[in-house]
C-alpha cells in the first residue's frame, strides 16, 4: 500500500523495534512484526500486535520490571 504519512513510499513487510513504556516500566520488543515505508520509514503496527505488546508490557510492570528488552514472539 501507499504510506499514509509521506504519501510517496510503498509499504513493506519488516520488523521493527517497539518502546513502550508503562509506569516506571520501560520495554522494548524487539523483531515486533511490522509494515515499514521504504521511504520516510515509518512503521505501522497492526492492531492486533499492538493489543499484544501492550498486554506483556502491563504484565511486565506488574512483575516490578523497570527495564527489559524482549524478543517478539507471536504466541
Ligand atoms: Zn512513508
Amino acid at each position: 500500500m501507499k504510506c499514509p504519512i509521506c504519501k510517496h513510499g510503498d509499504t513493506k513487510p519488516g520488523y521493527a523495534s517497539i518502546t513502550l513504556e508503562r509506569g516506571d516500566a520501560t520495554l522494548v520488543f524487539k523483531h515486533v512484526p511490522a509494515t515499514i515505508c521504504d521511504n520516510c520509514g515509518e512503521e505501522f503496527i497492526s492492531e492486533e500486535i499492538t493489543g499484544s505488546l501492550l498486554e506483556r508490557a502491563g504484565r511486565a510492570a506488574a512483575e516490578g520490571v523497570r527495564v527489559d528488552v524482549r524478543e517478539y514472539q507471536a504466541a
